[in-house]
Formats: C-alpha cells, structure tokens, sequence
C-alpha cells in the first residue's frame, strides 16, 4: 500500500517519528474493540486512501475514534490479523503499547503482550509527546466539522 503525506504543519505530520521501539509480534490484541482516538493527519491520510469518514471513525462527542466492527478494528484483517492499512495506520496505534494517564502520566501498557520489548529509552522519547496527542485528538472534532461539514 502506498505510503499517504499529509502536511498540516503539526508535529503529528510525520508519523514515522510515533512508531514505538519494539519488537511487536502482530498478534492484533490492541486491534480489538479498539478505542483508539484519530488525529485530524490520521483521517486526512486514511480519507487519501478512499475511504469515507462514516467507514472507519465513530464520534463518542468528545473524540473520533476508530471503528470496530464484529469486535475488532474495522481494518484489522480477522484472519490474519493483520491491519490493512499498516503503512498510513494511526498515529496512536504507532505509539501503543505507550499511553497515557493524566494522573500516572506516559506508561507502558501490560496489555501488550510484548510490553517488556519496548525500548528503554522510549518513555523519554516519546513521553512529552503524549499529552499533546491528547490534546490534539480533542481539536479533531472540530476539524471534521470544519474540513468535512460534520456536525455533532
Ligand atoms: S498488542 Fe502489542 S504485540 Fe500485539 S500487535 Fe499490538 S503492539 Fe504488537
Ligand atoms: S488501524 Fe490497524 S493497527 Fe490500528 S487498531 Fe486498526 S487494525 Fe490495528
């Protein structure tokens, strides 16, 4: 699959940058009844690939988020599990297992069952990157409203 750029002068325009250290095994748990927030680059670069916003995102009136469909991400291939779009995924699903807590702060999520491979200096890396992920998927909404007309 094509690599999509998106340029939309943020940070978040170099997704290469949030993939996580590690040596993940595929095994698709984090693509299950997933909850992953979209940043507006996440949707303007799957939006680039074809798909329509009501195809993949779900907004819960805060967030848009992933989709699922029959308990899994609406791009996770439930056979292999493997994602369908692995090269323009989210930008969150390039930074899990790292997430976010506001009281506990960047941690390592054990749910993953390859946390322990998450390289050491990762949290710094990353770390002060997450609060203003999380700001951002807040200002997702009203980018789609104003990028796409949708209004909730
Ligand atoms: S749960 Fe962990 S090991 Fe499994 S696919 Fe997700 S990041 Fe990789
Ligand atoms: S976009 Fe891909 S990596 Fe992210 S949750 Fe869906 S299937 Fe998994």
């Amino acid at each position: 699959m094509v690599k999509v750029r998106v340029r939309l002068g943020s940070i978040f325009d170099d997704p290469e940058f949030f993939e996580v250290k590690m040596h993940c095994t595929m095994c698709g748990k984090c693509c299950l009844n997933t909850q992953m927030e979209l940043l507006p680059e996440d949707i303007e670069r799957i939006i680039a690939l074809g798909f329509q916003l009501k195809d993949f995102a779900v907004f819960d009136g805060e967030v848009w988020r992933l989709k699922n469909v029959d308990g899994h991400c609406v791009f996770l291939d439930p056979k292999s599990m493997r994602c369908t779009i692995y090269d323009n995924r989210p930008i969150g699903c390039r930074l899990y297992p790292l997430v976010y807590d506001d009281v506990e702060g960047p941690y390592i999520d054990k749910e993953c069952p390859a946390w322990n491979t998450v390289a050491k200096d990762e949290i710094r890396r990353l770390g002060n990157y997450l609060p203003i992920f999380v700001r951002r998927s807040l200002q997702t909404r009203d980018w789609v409203r104003l990028r796409i007309g949708y209004r909730k």
